[in-house]
């Protein structure tokens, strides 16, 4: 089942700490809604990669910028979306297998960020999970069980190394019949980074960005207070689980909580373990990454959810370039220790997190 109110609700906690008079608007499946506050600001909503999104703007020409952000966003979903008939993502997978295919540089670019991401994360995160996701039902919400069988049949197809980008000559090649191409653990990350850059062009002072469980904030409100951005619970997604005070930077969470189905009292997540071909048996139930860029949080927060906590923390450990906060099936917080003072759990549910060090254990 998707749960588009729970999409909303997570979207909302975010924005909640900002604007409550937001909280109360929920917009039909297709609909914009701009509204413009006082003192130079506007807040526009709307829903595009399947997913709630809300942007609000802080400036002088806030409305005209936030409008500006909503096209980009539309203008990169109609391009890597796999439901748009005619998107460049469509095309790559309507060819034969082998055919190189011509696209857009803005494809190429994420594509190759998309391989880059697959290779640094050593396959936890793979943009060539499609088949898979299709094989479960994700990608028409008609959620099925297979058999191991099916399983075996399409889990060649997951190879990213498979995907074959020629910069020079702007093309695409997918390596054999059937696989295809997923950005929907790298895009809203993206488009986030879209968005920022468009608002810059407009000189805003400052913005909120919420595109599903991606979140940026950029500049400072009017007050000049720093933005607090809530993390959902995923014990309990229409609560906290705690509270990032932040600035210049973009906070991405993945959850199990966010998308799944049940099916004789087992719960399949839309986030998949490309090894095995299977919703990803996690000992994680949240990982939030909070970094400059979008496109890294986004894909980070997707692959260290599948790695689980150990190889999470290892990673982090090597890298260091982001931050995050990790919550574990037993309801344990884990925060990288530069957060140590920027990170609040919620007081009552949740016990005071454990930071972890650069070094050392746990
Ligand atoms: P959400 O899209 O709900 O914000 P994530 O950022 O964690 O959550 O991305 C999950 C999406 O990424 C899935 O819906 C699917 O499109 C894709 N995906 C699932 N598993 C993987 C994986 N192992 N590697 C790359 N993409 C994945
Ligand atoms: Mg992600």
């Amino acid at each position: 089942m998707r749960i588009r109110e729970k999409i909303l609700g997570i979207t909302l906690c975010i924005t909640c700490l900002l604007t409550v008079s937001s909280c109360a608007l929920l917009p039909a499946a297709d609909a914009t809604n701009t509204t413009t506050e006082p003192s130079d600001s506007a807040t526009i909503e709307f829903f595009s990669m399947d997913t709630y999104m809300q942007i609000t703007v802080f400036g002088a020409r806030a409305s005209e910028a936030a409008e500006a952000a909503r096209e980009r966003v539309l203008a990169i979903e109609q391009i890597f979306s796999r439901t748009i008939e005619d998107s460049e993502i469509s095309q790559i997978h309507k060819a034969e297998a082998g055919t190189a295919v011509k696209v857009s540089d803005e494809a190429i670019a994420l594509l190759e960020r998309a391989i880059a991401a697959s290779e640094e994360t050593n396959g936890a995160f793979d943009i060539t999970i499609a088949p898979v996701m299709s094989l479960w039902g994700f990608t028409k919400d008609v959620y099925h069980v297979p058999g191991e069988d099916e399983i075996a049949s399409v889990l060649p197809l997951v190879d990213y190394k498979n995907v074959v980008i020629d910069k020079g000559a702007g093309t695409v090649t997918l390596g054999s019949a059937g696989m295809a191409i997923d950005v929907g653990g790298i895009a809203k990350g993206y488009a986030s980074d879209e968005v920022q850059r468009v608002l810059r062009e407009y000189a805003c002072e400052g913005a909120l960005i919420s595109l599903g469980g991606n979140a940026a904030v950029m500049g400072a409100k009017p007050d000049g207070a720093a933005f607090r951005v809530a993390i959902t619970d995923p014990m309990n997604p229409s609560a906290f689980l705690g509270v990032l005070t932040c600035q210049e930077t973009s906070i991405v969470t993945s959850g199990g909580y966010e998308r799944f189905f049940v099916e004789d009292g087992v719960t399949y997540i839309h986030i998949m373990d490309p090894e095995t071909g299977r919703p990803t048996e996690s000992d994680l139930i949240s990982v939030t990454i909070v970094c400059t860029e979008g496109l890294r949080a986004d894909f980070l927060s997707t692959a260290l959810f599948v790695m689980g906590r150990e190889r999470a923390i290892e990673f982090w450990r090597e890298h260091k370039d982001f931050s995050m906060v990790l919550c574990d099936a037993d309801g344990v917080i884990y925060v990288s220790e530069d957060l140590a003072s920027s990170f609040d759990a919620t007081e009552g549910t949740y016990a005071e997190p454990v930071i972890v060090s650069t070094e050392g254990g746990v």
